[in-house]
């Protein structure tokens, strides 16, 4: 009788306002709870937080027995309130994952929340927040694909990451300018869990690096550090913008990425990503028209916004800009393509035969 007034009190909690989503991930009908942080989660982030196990206890709002007092604290607790406390101070570029991201990005949240305390403690976000941020990381050669480390040094005063190539090198690998930056996790792309994905601009056309560093927390900082640094950069260039405006320009996920048979002047296959963010674009006619995937033809792509929030003819350079740099024609078909000759075939997208290579399971060396 006990039992079940126990499971009839948590369940109305749970039909209650911010107890209807989880706490962490925002996932609908969250039915697992930690009766130790007194918040209502699902079943993905009860796996996360079992692994906190010196703060957060989960049990099952259905499945598992309550006793009066745990009920009492989950009463006096609950989503709402428990966001108001751990996550006061969470800066406007901070990347908030959801239910569909990666689990790095969803476990460093929730340890940055409630194990680091990185959103009550303003100084704990020292690591992504002071607009300088240099460190090891490992990255994908461009032509044999093996990982070797590599120094590199996100200045915001300097508006550019950079990487280097040796140590004590003067002159940096390359620079990629914040203004142009944007970074997404790919672990099954780059083949490593915490694999992030840096696309920038150079020569007019769009490179793409392959990092991670085997420390969660590490990756995830380098992560909001870019973040953080193209926010005080599109502060600076539209000074009237609200943060609302601004935050969905950080970084873009990309929800699909593939090859597609393109027709048009220039017949070939490309690799082209739709971006998961909304103020979504339709790609114009004039990019090439009707394109395919997978046979199926589709006349209205949506297309990413461009940082800064460029015309829809910025959009289409882009879109030819991605086709030209990442054209790889498929094997066995004589396709024409629309530069053949370019030096970068085939090294940007071709990362399910990339691995990282036996050294890949040491820590870079620090310096
Ligand atoms: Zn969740």
């Amino acid at each position: 009788m006990a039992k079940e007034r126990s499971r009839d009190a948590l369940l109305s909690l749970l039909a209650k306002e911010g107890n209807q989503v989880c706490a962490d991930c925002g996932a609908p009908d969250p039915d697992w709870a930690s009766y130790t942080l007194g918040v209502f989660i699902c079943l993905s982030c009860s796996g996360i937080h079992r692994n906190i196990p010196h703060l957060s206890k989960v049990k099952s709002v259905r499945l598992d027995e309550w006793d009066g007092a745990q009920v009492e604290f989950m009463a006096s607790t609950g989503n709402t309130a428990m966001r108001a406390k751990y996550e006061s101070e969470i800066p406007p570029f901070y990347y908030k994952p959801t239910f569909s991201d990666c689990l790095l990005l969803r476990e460093q949240w929730i340890r940055a929340k409630y194990e680091r305390k990185e959103f009550i403690y303003i100084e704990k976000q020292e690591p992504y927040s002071a607009g300088y941020r240099e460190g090891f990381l490992w990255k994908r050669g461009r032509d044999n694909g093996q990982f070797l480390t590599r120094k590199f040094v996100l200045s915001e005063r300097e508006g550019a990451l950079k990487y280097y190539n040796k140590n004590d090198a003067k002159d940096p690998k390359a620079i990629m300018k914040i203004e142009h930056l944007n970074a997404t996790f790919q672990p099954g792309k780059i083949g490593n869990p915490h694999g992030l994905q840096i696309t920038y601009l150079k020569d007019n056309s769009t490179r793409n690096i392959f990092i991670y560093h085997e420390d969660g927390k590490e990756m995830v900082d380098w992560f909001n550090a870019i973040r953080a640094a193209r926010f005080h950069y599109l502060q600076v260039a539209f000074p009237g913008a609200s943060n609302a405006d601004l935050v969905p320009k950080l970084s873009r996920n990309y929800l699909k990425e593939g090859y597609m048979e393109k027709t048009g002047p220039k017949v070939g296959r490309a690799v082209f990503s739709v971006c998961a963010k909304s103020n979504k674009r339709k790609a114009s006619r004039s990019v090439g028209s009707p394109w395919t995937i997978g046979g199926s033809c589709i006349s209205k792509i949506p297309w990413m916004p461009l940082p800064g929030g460029k015309s829809s003819s910025g959009a289409r350079k882009t879109a030819t800009r991605c086709w030209k740099d990442s054209l790889r024609p498929p094997k066995g078909t004589t396709g024409r393509t629309a530069s053949p000759s370019s030096p970068r075939t085939g090294s940007s997208f071709s990362p399910a035969r990339r691995r990282p290579n036996s050294r890949s399971g040491s820590r870079p060396s620090r310096k």
